[in-house]
């Protein structure tokens, strides 16, 4: 599968070295602003190739795109001293209208795969610009956080995360919702797996996961700068999904009504394969759990009218 990833900075090159290491990608484009970078982040990653798979991995321009899969848009401009955060969106939205402008002649069958933050608008806002079908524009969303999610609770099971099912949803941001109260581990409902394993949810742990998914890329940004690997590796898990046709259910951000709110880009349990999104499925919720779900839909349906 050929996939082009425009936008060579930290998230955009880990992408591309989780699709050679993986062996999902037979051929990747990098496109930068920064031709240089392109050029550099490429021949790094092309050295792992060997290790791993026969990708090729190339620098190039939007031309290059031709018979591209997928292109993820990882692009995007860092906050001025003293810009708010809706100032940033504008220029965003404006780097991404120049983008996908020269995306889809060379590429119209691809699907875009947005992963630049806010990503929830930025993919709310690339669907308004590309004007592609419904679900072939696929923000990112919650893939990481939920796998954040699994991967705590996993550790505190003692299990695989693998076998750990629970989703978070919503916003990629301070206003997602964990989905407790529908998570299993195995078939089983969480909160009779740990009981049985010896390991109860307590409050305090439920707690410390919850704020360990929440915090995380607080934590991570204050120790080095920002977050890559995580998000890059979860742009290659969409990427293997649609390339392998698989209908995978993925925590993924598209448009659609949420609870009332028109028209809001968030993530909700997606299916996955090669013509993009193709279903929502709606998970059982409670209460306090499906008022979040609205608050964080009204929240970005506020943003996005705002940009
Ligand atoms: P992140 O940590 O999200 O990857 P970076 O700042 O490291 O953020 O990467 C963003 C990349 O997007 C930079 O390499 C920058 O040069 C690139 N970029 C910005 N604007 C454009 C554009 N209009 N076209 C292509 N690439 C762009």
């Amino acid at each position: 599968m050929k996939i082009g990833i425009v936008g060579a900075g930290m998230v955009g090159s880990a992408a591309g070295f989780a699709l050679v290491m993986q062996g999902i990608a037979s051929e990747i484009v990098l496109i930068d602003l920064d031709e240089k970078r392109a050029r550099a982040e490429a021949e790094d990653i092309a050295h792992a190739v060997p290790f791993a798979s026969s990708a090729v991995v190339r620098a190039g321009g939007y031309d290059d795109l031709h018979g591209a899969w997928v292109v993820i848009l990882a692009c995007g401009v860092g906050q001025k001293p003293g810009e708010t955060r809706l100032q940033l969106l504008g220029r965003n939205a404006e780097v991404f209208r120049s983008v996908v402008g020269q995306v889809l002649p060379a590429a119209p069958e691809a699907i875009l795969l947005v992963a630049s933050n806010p990503v929830d608008i930025m993919g709310q806002i690339t669907a308004r610009i590309a004007g592609l079908a419904p679900g072939r524009v696929i923000g990112s969303g919650t893939i990481l956080d939920t796998a954040r999610f699994r991967w705590l609770l996993s550790r505190h099971l003692g299990i695989a995360p693998g076998s750990v099912h629970g989703y978070v949803l919503g916003e990629h941001g301070d206003s997602e919702v964990l989905a407790w109260s529908n998570a299993r581990a195995g078939s089983v409902p969480l909160a009779s797996f740990a009981a049985q394993v010896g390991a109860p949810i307590t409050e305090d742990v439920r707690a410390r996961i919850d704020k360990g998914v929440r915090r995380a890329a607080y934590t991570i940004i204050e120790g080095k700068g920002a977050t890559w690997y995580g998000i890059g590796a979860g742009l290659a898990r969409i990427c293997r999904a649609i390339g392998g046709d698989e209908q995978a259910v993925l925590s993924v951000s598209v448009p659609g009504d949420v609870l009332g709110v028109q028209d809001v880009a968030l993530s909700l349990p997606r299916v996955v394969g090669a013509a993009g999104v193709t279903a929502t499925l709606w998970p059982e919720l409670d209460e306090a759990e499906t008022e979040g779900l609205r608050a964080s839909a009204e929240l970005l349906k506020g943003l996005v009218e705002a940009v």
